[in-house]
């Protein structure tokens, strides 16, 4: 049997309304200026709406139905799937970080479609962030929703905030880690990070 759940996760910035976009345009119109740059320029006319729509996006994650599947097969090996793209912003700089997350459940009476897993990771990195909490989010989601016998999430990214400002470091990558259930086994997470590390 196939069931599907409307997903109805709300985020902390927008249970509210939609993204008021000519308001955020107006206060981006506003930030640069206060900061000296001109927004009156050819080049610049349209950028604080541009600003705003980008913003919108990053903060808006798409929503998805759920879909998971009885597992009648009764598979009970690791189910493992690699880089999925995460981008994020950070929100104590809202700047991007984005890199990769693996992510892997053992299976208990629920398998999971597999290209939901990129749609849980852009459900969490779509609001502001940083990066330990999305990678229990996307831990804890999985744990919740799917009640699998483990759970595992590694996250790799690189932060704007650390490359463009203050020590930029260039190519440094900060690796999160989030291990539920059986996961947490010695012999299983040594076999998933192993299987992460490729
Ligand atoms: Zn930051």
């Amino acid at each position: 049997m196939t069931s599907s759940l409307h997903l109805a996760e709300p985020t902390a910035h927008s249970r509210g309304s939609r993204p008021d976009l000519d308001e955020a345009a107006r206060a981006a119109a506003a930030f640069l200026r206060a900061l000296g740059v001109d927004v009156d320029e050819p080049g610049t006319r349209r950028s604080p709406a541009r600003m705003a729509r980008a913003y919108a996006a990053m903060l808006t994650p798409e929503p998805f139905d759920l879909t998971t599947f009885d597992n009648d097969e009764g598979y009970d090996e690791m189910v493992l799937v690699r880089s999925v793209p995460v981008r994020s912003l950070c929100e104590h700089h809202f700047l991007p970080f984005t890199g990769v997350a693996h992510v892997a459940y053992l299976p208990g009476d629920r398998i999971l479609g597999l290209s939901k897993f990129a749609r849980v990771v852009q459900l969490f990195s779509r609001r502001p962030q940083v990066q330990e909490r999305l990678t229990q989010q996307v831990a804890g989601w999985l744990d919740e929703e799917l009640a699998p016998r483990g759970v595992g999430v590694v996250v790799e990214a690189e932060h704007s905030c650390m490359s463009l400002r203050g020590v930029r470091v260039d190519g440094a990558v900060t690796r999160t880690c989030a291990l539920r259930g059986a996961m947490r086994d010695p012999a299983t997470r040594a076999e998933f990070l192993s299987l992460v590390a490729g």
